[in-house]
């Protein structure tokens, strides 16, 4: 069972993002890095904005993160996450991956315990028809 109701809506992938999401269907979490400059980069982009090189390497990430950002979400923006409310939308970091950031949930955690830095782990969430989505908890 998925952490959202099956009705959530599903990923869909641009051209540029379908690389990340093939890489997530392994459960593999991986970030964009530019082969000329080393750069990290996320959402993925076909260009390094740093040197403008088109060489793309796809570097794992540890399971570990910390919080960058959070909000605890009350009211449903769409009717699928009633269920759900309230929920943590964080914005993560990778202290072993400086310059990436994820949008994702932080789960299994009274909302109210959420704070700025706090220490969370990769896990999967399986969303049916061979897509797993990454989410966090403490
Ligand atoms: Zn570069």
């Amino acid at each position: 069972m998925s952490y959202f109701p099956d009705d959530m809506p599903r990923p869909e992938p641009t051209m540029d993002e379908a690389g990340f999401w093939e890489f997530c269907k392994d459960r593999s979490l991986r970030f964009q890095a530019c082969t000329s400059c080393g750069t990290l980069r996320h959402p993925p982009l076909p260009m390094c904005p740093h040197c403008q090189s088109c060489g793309i390497d796809w570097k794992e990430a540890p399971p570990d993160a910390e919080v960058y950002s959070y909000t605890v979400v009350r009211h449903a923006s769409h009717p699928a996450v009633t269920p759900r409310l309230p929920y943590v939308v964080a914005v993560v970091e990778f202290p072993a991956l400086p310059g990436v950031r994820l949008i994702t949930n932080i789960t299994d955690i009274d909302p109210g315990a959420v704070r700025i830095g706090l220490p969370v782990k990769l896990w999967w969430d399986d969303i049916g028809e061979g897509m797993h989505v990454p989410r966090f908890r403490a």
